[in-house]
């Protein structure tokens, strides 16, 4: 196994942190930039000291550092981006700038010495589209331009198409993988993702917050599975130029989560029902349901999802049993 210098802008992330930590134990070298906005150094505290690990607290829109670190490794990850629903509705010019300018910034420099990148983007671009489960080539159906949830998908589909372009017209090497409610050890509820808010309510003895009615549905997967689809796909020539879904195709329903966290925990809380407009902000739209169609990973890498949602959940549990 070749030993690569790897690059990951949001390396102190949630997601990017579990890359750190894959790509080390194959023996690879990692650079992390990350300006620690919503990354954290926690996520790396295990990784400093480490030989084949270095990191730079710094944005993505100082350049000339960027540069170097671009020039300096073989595989370049894009994982900084603006996260979480509530971070969107709440910061909209945040959102959209950091999500299409970092893209650009990257893909100008991975371009000069062809640095094969990934790009993450997210299954918000199926948006409300009804075609389940959803195909990388399927249409996508976003809401109007008023309701600020639709930015995100928004933006992160200027960065597929940045990223299609760059090889359609440069033939520069390019992944881009849309993730579907990515979770496990080390995902914060600050930003209001449901998995790691249920955990937290549950343990605590706290009302869990089903938004909405609770039957729209989400497709879970672990942190290492996507992580292990990641790292095989960008070595990968076969998939240059590429889209591909990361997800797990178990579907359930908000309010049947809430129950099984509860009854995981062995919690007392109750479920509690709270309406969109007082969660999010008025007039915000949920997606019913979302779904994944892998077919395309699975032909090109055999790559499916290994962890079920129970392990999902317990992992989730004991990190935050451990986390105290
Ligand atoms: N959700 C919820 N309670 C919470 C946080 C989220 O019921 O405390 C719902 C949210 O409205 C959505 C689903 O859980 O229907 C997944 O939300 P999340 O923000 O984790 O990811 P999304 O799929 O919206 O990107």
């Amino acid at each position: 196994m070749q030993s690569m210098r790897n690059f990951i802008t949001g390396g102190a992330g949630f997601i990017g942190s579990h890359l750190t930590r894959a790509l080390l134990e194959r023996g690879d070298e990692v650079t992390v930039l990350d300006d620690l906005s919503t990354g954290s150094a926690d996520n790396l505290a295990a990784f400093k000291g480490h030989p084949r690990f270095r990191y730079h607290v710094d944005t993505f829109t100082n350049v000339p550092l960027m540069g170097e670190l671009v020039d300096q490794a073989d595989l370049v990850y894009h994982l900084a981006a603006a996260v979480g629903v509530r971070l969107i509705v709440e910061s909209p010019v945040r959102t959209i700038e950091s999500n299409v300018r970092g893209t650009e910034i990257v893909l100008m420099l991975a371009v000069k010495k062809k640095k094969p990148t990934f790009i993450a983007s997210t299954s918000e671009v199926y948006g409300k589209s009804a075609d389940v489960p959803f195909r990388e080539d399927g249409d996508l159906v976003l809401g109007p331009s008023s309701k600020g949830r639709w930015s995100y998908a928004c933006s992160k589909l200027i960065d597929e198409f940045l990223a299609l372009a760059y090889w359609k017209e440069k033939r520069h090497p390019t992944v881009v993988a849309r993730l579907f409610n990515t979770v496990g050890p080390g995902q914060t509820g600050r930003y209001g993702m449901v998995l790691p808010t249920f955990v937290q309510q549950a343990l605590a003895g706290k009302p869990i917050t089903v938004f909405g009615d609770g039957t729209q549905t989400r497709c879970f997967t672990h942190v290492s599975d996507v992580v292990r689809a990641m790292v095989a796909l960008l070595r990968d020539e076969r998939a240059y130029g590429g889209v591909y879904n990361l997800g797990n195709a178990h579907e359930i329903s908000i309010r049947t989560l809430a129950e099984q966290v509860k009854a995981m925990t062995g919690s007392a809380s109750e479920i509690a029902t709270i309406p969109y407009a007082q969660a999010y902000e008025e007039g915000f739209e949920d997606m019913p349901r979302r779904v994944p169609d892998t077919t395309r990973v699975r032909s090109l890498i055999g790559w499916k999802p290994e962890l079920d949602l129970e392990r999902i959940i317990q992992d989730v549990i004991d990190d935050f049993r451990k986390r105290g």
